[in-house]
């Protein structure tokens, strides 16, 4: 390892651990885990055998190879998922959005995290948000440390600046995303920064800054000390 990579790994070692001890303050449940790889694992031995599991969208979960896993512990037939991404029709997938509202367990990102643990989302239909705030009976965040900003403002900020314009391309790129093309005209897909839009394609319907979480333990949040999302 170089002097550089472990100049990092300790700066990574340091937010997190002043990161846990202000989740913990806010009732939230916090670990941290140096690789995405030790993330995934982290967040499969929180899921109890028959548990039915479900997901908002989330980059993060994609690359850390949870979903993946998560679908193949399906598979072997020890949880039940709540798929919203393998529905016939946009009103399957939605009635699916709906069933995970009452999931055991909900898988998440964050789009930002402050230094002081107040965690921000912005959401398009509002059901990752719901989900956060209310229904499955544990809500488990993989966070990549690369979300982490100083104060909420900043938090809200790299949300809406950052993390929804580059959703907002991703989802152009995602056939059962994207409607007909051309029909998304949000402003930031030619400036790829929020102008607050209020067009029929918005994906920014809801911000929520979850700053404690009223029953202890129920939103658990695994950092992770690599690159994940954006
Ligand atoms: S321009 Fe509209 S869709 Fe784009 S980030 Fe801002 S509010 Fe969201």
């Amino acid at each position: 390892m170089t002097e550089t990579d472990l100049a990092l790994q300790q700066r990574n070692q340091l937010l997190a651990e002043g990161l846990i001890k202000q989740l913990r303050r806010r009732n939230i449940d916090a670990q941290y885990c140096e690789t995405a790889a030790q993330a995934r694992a982290a967040a499969l031995a929180l899921i109890a055998e028959g548990e039915t599991v479900s997901w908002g969208g989330s980059v993060t979960l994609a690359e850390c190879g949870l979903l993946a896993a998560v679908k193949e512990t399906a598979q072997a037939g020890r949880i039940q998922v709540i798929d919203r991404d393998n529905a016939a029709t946009p009103e399957e997938r939605f009635q699916r959005m709906r069933q995970a509202l009452l999931a055991d367990t909900y898988l998440t990102s964050f789009n930002a995290v402050s230094e002081d643990g107040q965690l921000v989302n912005v959401d398009s239909v509002g059901n990752r948000t719901a989900a956060i705030a209310f229904g499955p009976r544990q809500v488990i965040a993989v966070v990549g440390l690369n979300k982490v900003v100083k104060t909420v403002e900043e938090a809200v900020s790299r949300a809406r600046n950052f993390a929804a314009p580059a959703n907002q391309l991703r989802c152009q790129q995602d056939p059962q995303l994207k409607g007909a093309p051309g029909s998304v005209r949000t402003p930031c897909l030619k400036s790829g920064t929020c102008s607050d839009c209020r067009q029929p394609g918005c994906i920014c319907s809801q911000i929520v800054i979850t700053r404690m979480s009223k029953i202890a333990g129920r939103l658990q949040v695994i950092l992770v000390g690599e690159t994940l999302g954006y």
